[in-house]
C-alpha cells in the first residue's frame, strides 16, 4: 500500500494539522511501503540551515517513520521550494524531481505538485522560472536569514492577495496542459496537489481513458490517497481532537 499526500502547509499556528499529520505517520503510515508528500508540506521554508525547533520535530517525526522501514519522498510545493539534500537526509526523505513517472500498481504514474500546470497565471509563471534558477536559489540559500524571513513573508502575502484578485479559472490548472503533459510522459494516471480542488477527473489521453487526481489540502480535515490492490482511493478524513490541543 502506497500514501500520497500534499500541501498541509504545516505551521506552528495550527497545531490541530500538525497532530493529525503526526497521527498519520504513526498509524496508517507504518504499515505504508511508501509515502508520497507532494509538495507544500510546509507553509513556508527559508533554509536547511534556519530549522525551528518544530521544524526539527517535523523532521525527526518523519526520520521514525523511515527508521521503521516506510520509504518516504518528498517533492517540492511552491512553499517550500528551499527545502534541500540537509533536511533530506536528516528526516530520511528521498527528494524527487517536479514532474516524476513512478510506477504504481503495474502502471507509470505521473507526480507533480500542479502549480507548473496553472501556465493562464503568466505572472506566477515567470516568479516560477525566477525563483527555481540555480543562481537564484544559490543567492537565497546566501542571503542572511533575516532578509530570507522578510522575502518569505513578502512572497506570502503577495501570493494571497494576487490569489484573490485572479479569476476561478486563472488559478487552477490549465485544461489543455493536462493531456499534454500526460502524453508527453505516456501515463493514464496524474497525481497532484497545489489547486486545492480535490477530486478524481476522467478524461482522454490519445483516445485512451486517464485520470487525474487531485489532493486536498489540509484545513478542516485532512486528505490522502490510498493506492493497493483496489485501486486509487482519495478520501477524507477528520482529525481527531487531543487534549493537549485544547
Ligand atoms: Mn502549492
Amino acid at each position: 500500500m502506497i500514501l500520497l499526500i500534499s500541501d498541509l502547509h504545516l505551521e506552528e499556528q495550527r497545531p490541530d494539522i500538525t497532530q493529525a499529520f503526526l497521527d498519520l505517520l504513526t498509524g496508517r503510515a507504518r504499515t505504508a511501503k511508501a509515502l508520497y508528500i507532494l509538495g507544500d508540506f510546509f507553509e513556508a521554508w527559508i533554509g536547511d540551515d534556519a530549522m525551528s525547533p518544530f521544524q526539527r520535530s517535523i523532521c525527526q517525526a518523519l526520520r521514525d517513520l523511515s527508521d521503521s522501514g516506510t520509504e518516504i519522498f518528498l517533492m517540492h510545493g511552491n512553499r517550500d521550494f528551499m527545502l534541500g539534500q540537509a533536511f533530506c537526509k536528516a528526516a530520511g526523505c528521498t527528494l524527487l524531481n517536479d514532474p516524476s513517472v513512478i510506477p504504481m500498481n503495474g502502471e507509470p504514474v505521473l507526480l507533480m505538485h500542479g502549480d507548473s500546470l496553472c501556465t493562464r497565471d503568466e505572472a506566477y509563471m515567470r516568479l516560477r522560472r525566477y525563483l527555481r534558477h540555480p543562481l537564484t536559489l544559490w543567492i537565497l540559500r546566501h542571503l542572511p536569514l533575516r532578509t530570507r524571513h522578510k522575502l518569505a513573508r513578502k512572497l506570502r502575502s503577495e501570493s494571497r492577495a494576487q490569489t484573490r484578485m485572479k479569476a476561478n479559472d486563472i488559478v487552477d490548472v490549465t485544461p489543455e496542459e493536462v493531456p499534454r503533459i500526460m502524453s508527453q510522459y505516456g501515463v493514464r494516471t496524474l497525481i497532484h496537489g497545489h489547486t486545492h480542488r480535490p477530486a478524481i477527473h476522467k478524461l482522454q489521453v490519445n483516445d485512451q481513458t486517464a485520470q487525474r487526481i487531485v489532493l486536498g489540502d489540509w484545513d478542516r480535515q485532512g486528505w490522502a490517497l490510498q493506492v493497493d490492490e483496489q485501486g486509487f482511493n482519495l478520501a477524507a478524513f477528520d482529525f481527531v481532537p487531543h487534549p493537549s490541543n485544547a
